[in-house]
């Protein structure tokens, strides 16, 4: 069974007499964390409902549908994946019925032993319904709920390994729990008495939530009608907060880990100018994602900032392609330069990060057509060399151009005139933190937990 990683987005909502429309509204807010499908899960404390679809959350749902999705508490989900089983019954949340009640769960992550924990669950006579990690998350609640819901996640997470943000919602609670490593972002929020669980705190402004402290990690939070009960069901050595939520993929105006993400990747960006000493008449990022690091690079270098590449902001995830000889037109049809600007220019690109280069090949060469005379890539965080196993999918973006191409190789074939990467102790010292409660394993192959070495002995029983 080949597991689908995928990055996602999670939301939950107790005690809101539209618990449905508030995740909709939450996971309109996650939409950035998945565009493959959406899903939400509701109930009224006795019937489940459920809808789920592939598209964008604005294309799944209607009034009519959330209607349908009747009660006080709710889960959501988005989902982003760029393997090939993208498909709707690997959509979530994922909902089963076990002995007459049930669970529906939502996960960001991806677990490392999924495949043994299957493995040893179907043996003794499950059957699965999907090929996602996340079902055997289901199965094995649904095994130990016996013993108490509490029970059955304290011991759900002493048997499963790897990444994990989940939101459960049974008839009458919701639950969230996050990986002893808090390798994902879990929030915890409040909305006129209730209580609200998302991946990101961006999705709280939108509901006008306040903030009010992050899952932590091993933690299990449980809300029902008697209010919030929380405790610790596994314990770790370390953290390890995926540094690439920062990087990449968490949303500016969000808090993760404590931390605001648009303040640490202005600060990537005015470690990259302590880090590298340029001339050039003005800075640029293409846009959304380099924006943020180019900006802080462009104050602490003083070397001013332009808009060279502009976005379209209209494009969607798919539109009739062109004919043949419209070559890199998905790229182009995307960010546009500006010729104006960079007609004889020596210029500084801030970029967010590197994985195949494919695309920054494609928009250097545009800037370069566009009569850039000298161009500079700084990227905002070290080579990317080692894949992840914790939920964001370098694997299945092809080749990681850094695993295998020296700098000098990789500034050749973006078409550079120079190329720099921030260092990974600069990286850390501009987030303020320590190195041990990162992972930093696609930059320098320290997984916290083994994974290519994990030869699956699963034991049930604990
Ligand atoms: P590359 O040149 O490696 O093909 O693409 C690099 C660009 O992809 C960067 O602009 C970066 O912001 C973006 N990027 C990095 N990680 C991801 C991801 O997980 N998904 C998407 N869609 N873009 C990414
Ligand atoms: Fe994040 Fe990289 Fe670690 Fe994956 S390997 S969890 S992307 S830091
Ligand atoms: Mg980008």
């Amino acid at each position: 069974m080949g597991t689908p990683r995928e990055e996602c987005g999670v939301f939950a909502v107790y005690g809101h007499e539209d618990a449905a429309k508030l995740t909709y509204f939450g996971l309109y807010a996650l939409q950035h964390r998945g565009q493959e499908s959406a899903g939400i899960v509701a109930s009224d404390g006795k019937n489940v409902a459920e809808y789920k679809a592939m598209g964008l959350v604005s294309e799944v749902f209607n009034e009519t549908r959330l209607k349908n999705l009747k009660g006080h508490l709710a889960i959501g989900h988005v989902r982003y994946s760029t393997t090939g089983s993208s498909v709707l019954q690997n959509a979530q949340p994922f909902k089963v019925c076990h002995a007459g009640c049930t669970l529906a769960v939502a996960h960001n992550g991806n677990l490392i032993n999924a495949t043994e924990i299957r493995k040893a669950l179907e043996e003794k006579g499950s059957i699965f319904q999907t090929t996602m990690d996340s079902e055997v998350v289901v199965h094995l609640i649904a095994k130990s709920r016996a013993r108490g819901l509490e029970e059955g996640v304290k011991n759900t997470m002493s048997l499963i390994k790897g990444a994990y943000s989940i939101v459960l919602l049974t008839e009458e609670a919701i639950v969230g729990f996050r990986d002893p490593y808090g390798l994902r972002p879990l929030c915890i929020g409040k909305v006129n008495g209730a209580y609200i669980l998302s991946s990101e705190t961006c999705a709280f402004d939108l509901i006008q939530a306040e903030y009010v402290r992050d899952v932590e990690p091993g933690e299990v939070v449980v809300i029902d009608k008697g209010g919030l009960k929380s405790f610790k069901a596994v314990e770790s050595e370390r953290r390890a907060n995926c540094i690439f939520e920062f990087i990449y993929f968490a949303r500016p105006d969000s808090n993760i880990f404590g931390k605001n993400v648009y303040a640490l990747r202005k600060a990537l960006g005015e470690a990259l100018a302590k880090e590298v000493s340029i001339e050039a008449d003005f800075v640029m990022p293409f846009p959304d994602s380099g924006n943020y690091a180019a900006i802080g690079f462009s104050q602490a270098s003083q070397i001013p900032f332009e808009f060279a590449m502009i976005r379209n902001h209209y494009v969607g995830r798919t539109f009739i392609q062109p004919s043949q000889s419209m070559r890199d037109f998905g790229v182009r049809v995307k960010l546009n330069p500006v010729k104006e600007i960079l007609r004889g220019k020596r210029v500084v690109i801030v970029e967010d990060s590197i994985v195949r280069g494919t695309t920054s090949r494609t928009r250097i060469k545009a800037v370069r057509e566009a009569g850039a005379k000298e161009i500079t890539m700084l990227v905002s965080c070290p080579p990317i060399r080692y894949p992840c196993y914790y939920g964001i999918d370098f694997s299945t973006k092809g080749e990681l151009i850094a695993s295998r191409n020296s700098i000098e190789e990789i500034r050749s074939y973006l078409g550079l005139d120079g190329l720099h990467y921030l260092s990974i102790e600069a990286m850390i010292e501009a987030s303020g933190r320590s190195k041990d409660d990162f992972c930093l394993a696609c930059f320098n192959g320290e997984y916290p937990m083994e994974v290519r070495d994990y030869k699956g002995k699963f034991v049930m029983e604990k």
